[in-house]
């Protein structure tokens, strides 16, 4: 199946320029979709076929589908950058691709041909290329997603009939005031994930598992959640939906021997970030080596009060590097460098974000052009 064997259908109502513009002038984060969308189905045996772009708007389904009942679910997310010469690119769209796949396996659905996903971005971006703004900081945030249409109710096996969606949704700079550091709730009555579970799979359970914590992180006055592994309750995974780094030292521009970063290992119960990823090679590169490895809460402590640690930040699409500044848990309370924003988190956002916006080189080839 290639682009040419979607079938078009435009929106008849789509957005005027002035509509999109009052849109695009205060887009907010998931609030606002473009004037389209592409679907997809799956049949065992048939594969995938009724590859469709068509307007944005309600999915019939039928109260039965397995999805609403079972939550055999997927997701993605990325983003289209609007460059300054005006081309419209993404980033590392195949590296989604892959991973909806690794989500696919461990949730017994379809794997889908990645480059049948990449048309998908592409023929929905360049449908609705008019919805990439072209504010600085500001992206076209990509959701694909999968989930199962079987109407059945029994229980002991996979659905055959799957959709899968492609969304799009104008989003504002995360730091549109200036990048501030968040603060953290540990939590110690809530896991995100268990060995052989689903955490190092994009599907939407893991988040509805993990509202109660983030909500009693509100609670105690926090942004985020931190999510600690299941078994010991004592190795730090990830915080909210954002995997996390730990700065070790400072770098010599700052008067230090030279900064190094440590991230969580990839247990299985760690969602693979492609932002992560990104880091692990980005990083070096810039003279910043990188481990993965363990970091317990005790040492996340102790390191931030001798001053061995001297950042922490979160890393993910959405936020791109979200500096961490106040960890509290039952039991204790810690600021990391003061509350505020270290240089290394962001050098390496400065470094990132210009890969995607296109002010700086592309050594990788990460960038794929759309129009
Ligand atoms: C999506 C996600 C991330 C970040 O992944 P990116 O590919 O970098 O956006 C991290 N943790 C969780 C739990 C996630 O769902």
């Amino acid at each position: 199946m290639t682009t040419q064997d979607f079938q078009i259908t435009l929106n008849e109502r789509s957005a005027t320029a002035e509509e999109r513009e009052r849109v695009l002038a205060d887009p907010g984060w998931g609030l606002h979709f473009t004037d389209h969308m592409v679907t997809i189905r799956y049949k065992e045996g048939k594969g995938w076929y009724d590859a469709r772009l068509e307007p944005y708007g309600p999915i019939p389904m039928d109260p039965a589908s397995q999805v609403f009942h079972y939550s055999q679910e997927l997701f993605e997310g990325l983003k289209a950058y609007r460059q300054a010469d005006g081309t419209i690119v993404t980033f590392r769209p195949y590296a989604n691709a892959a991973r909806m796949n690794r989500s696919a396996r461990r949730m017994a659905m379809p794997e889908i041909p990645e480059q049948l996903f990449v048309d998908s971005l592409e023929i929905l971006v360049s449908t609705d290329r008019e919805w990439v703004p072209t504010r600085e900081g500001q992206s076209l945030y990509l959701r694909p997603f999968m989930f199962a249409t079987t109407r059945a109710l029994g229980v002991n096996q996979p659905a055959d009939e799957y959709m899968f969606v492609v969304i799009a949704s104008p989003s504002g700079n995360y730091y549109a005031r200036g990048i501030k550091p968040v603060s953290v709730w540990l939590s110690r009555d809530y896991t995100r994930a268990a060995p052989g579970g689903t955490g190092e799979a994009k599907t939407g359970g893991n988040y509805a598992a993990s509202f109660a914590g983030q909500a009693q992180a509100v609670e105690h006055g926090c942004d985020q959640v931190v999510w600690l592994d299941a078994v010991e309750r004592r190795w730090v995974e990830e915080v909210g939906s954002m995997n996390l780094f730990f700065v070790y030292g400072t770098d010599a521009e700052h008067g230090g021997q030279g900064a190094r970063l440590r991230t969580p290992a990839l247990t299985g119960t760690l969602l693979p970030g492609i932002t992560r990823d990104s880091m692990l090679k980005l990083a070096p590169d810039l003279g910043i080596p990188v481990e993965e490895g363990r970091i317990s809460v005790q040492e996340w402590r102790e390191g931030c009060e001798s001053g061995e640690i001297t950042e922490v930040f979160g890393c993910g699409t959405a936020a791109v590097i979200s500096p961490v500044g106040h960890v509290k848990a039952p039991d204790m309370e810690f600021t990391i460098r003061g509350g505020e924003t270290g240089p290394i988190a962001m050098r390496l956002r400065e470094e990132l974000i210009g890969i995607q916006y296109g002010t700086r080189p592309d050594p990788y080839g990460w960038v794929h052009k759309i129009v």
